[in-house]
């Protein structure tokens, strides 16, 4: 079987490394937070190129911190994209903001852009774009309409470390970028991690304080905050993954490459790759209208296969009193169909990316004919 994501393998390739400084932080007893913690934090605002890096316990905190630390709350509204994985709204939620929600654009399966400012009314107090699969939002649009009506946009760049828009990294555009470290993601901790970054000083003090409990010095509560704080072994192994990060993104991005070339002229949608942005391919999906019966054929082919996502976030029971039904958000509810996520991992092979390939053109041909 070809799984999606092998995070065996990656562990395999930087053991030693890895287990040295997890033995090393066990007898440093710095288990929450610490001088690890620390140092992860400034390499990773360094890879950044931010001003600031805040590590915290989840991608989920983070973006619930960058909406607290932005002073939003009850009453105001924050505008996402409907094709998301549903932390997003979620922390809209915490924050007790109510989430609008927007369709999302066929080609990049990002936000529409153009869809936002209708969304727009006086309580519209933030813009979470979200780099769906590792590829940047369109953020000069975005940022254009948010620029026009003042308002902050927080970027959702939990599958996109490392990305690049214009020559900027993701998570830097906006007011505040927002990571997570989950195994899954392209940068991935050994267990629940995330991040902010943000070059604004006042909101990263805020930020540091809602961490640890609101704390301004210690027993210090200055504000009503949490524990959100990340254990000294996920910094420690964090720091070690990230010097990896630069050349795993490179093997995706040659993994992606390949799909594309075995892929081109078979009429399957490969990931489109808009003039200036560059994609760490988180996920690598393809569009078909027999998602389902190519998922099928490529399970039967050993080869395993993901929906990112499979629903909607307007379409989730847990958000019915959002008020939206099937049918408000066509593209996302589209994708939602259509998208089929492959294999990819940087130590994926070229024979495998073959078979994986074969398999899927032999089942989209079937299909075809079929229907002929
Ligand atoms: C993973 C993810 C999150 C949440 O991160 P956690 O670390 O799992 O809390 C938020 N948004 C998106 C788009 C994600 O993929």
């Amino acid at each position: 079987m070809i799984p999606l994501l092998d995070i065996r393998a990656q562990y395999e390739g930087i053991r030693t490394e890895l287990d040295a400084a997890v033995l090393e932080t066990l007898a440093s007893g710095a288990y929450v937070s610490g001088p690890r913690v620390d140092a992860f934090e400034h390499d990773f605002a360094a890879y950044c190129g931010a001003r600031e890096a805040i590590a915290l316990n989840s991608g989920t905190s983070a973006l619930h911190l960058a909406l607290l630390a932005l002073g939003i709350g009850p009453g105001d509204e924050v505008i996402t994209t409907a094709m998301t994985f549903v932390a997003t709204v979620a922390a809209i939620r915490y924050a007790g903001a109510t989430p609008v929600l927007v369709d999302a654009d066929l080609r990049t399966f990002n936000i529409d852009p153009t869809l936002i400012e209708r969304a727009i009314t006086p309580r519209t107090k933030a813009i979470i774009p979200v780099h769906l699969h590792g590829r940047l939002a369109d953020m000069e649009a975005i940022l254009r309409v948010a620029e026009r009506h003042g308002i902050p946009v927080i970027e959702d760049a939990a599958q996109a470390h490392g990305a690049e828009w214009e020559g900027r990294s993701a998570g830097t555009v906006g007011a505040i970028g927002c990571f997570s470290f989950y195994p899954g993601k392209n940068l991935g901790a050994c267990g629940e991690g995330g991040g902010v970054v943000t070059d604004d000083a006042a909101l990263a003090a805020t930020m540091r304080q809602l961490r640890d409990w609101g704390q301004a010095g210690r027993y210090n509560h200055v504000r009503h905050g949490f524990n959100y704080r990340m254990d000294g072994i996920q910094g420690a192994i964090l720091q070690v993954k990230l010097r990896h990060l630069p050349a795993w993104t490179e093997g995706r991005r040659r993994v992606a490459r390949i799909y594309d070339r075995l892929l081109s002229g078979s009429g399957i949608a490969t990931p489109a790759r808009p003039l200036g942005n560059e994609h760490v391919y988180h996920v690598y999906a393809i569009r078909s209208p027999a998602r389902d019966r190519i998922a099928e054929a490529l399970a039967g082919a050993g080869v395993a296969t993901g929906m990112h996502y499979p629903r909607p976030v307007h379409l989730q029971p847990a958000y019915a009193d959002l008020g939206y039904r099937a049918g408000a958000f066509p593209v996302a509810e589209r994708l939602a169909r259509e998208m089929l996520s492959l294999p990819i991992y940087p130590e994926l092979t070229e024979a495998q990316q073959q078979h994986i390939c074969g398999a899927l053109m032999r089942a989209n041909e079937d299909i075809h004919e079929r229907v002929a």
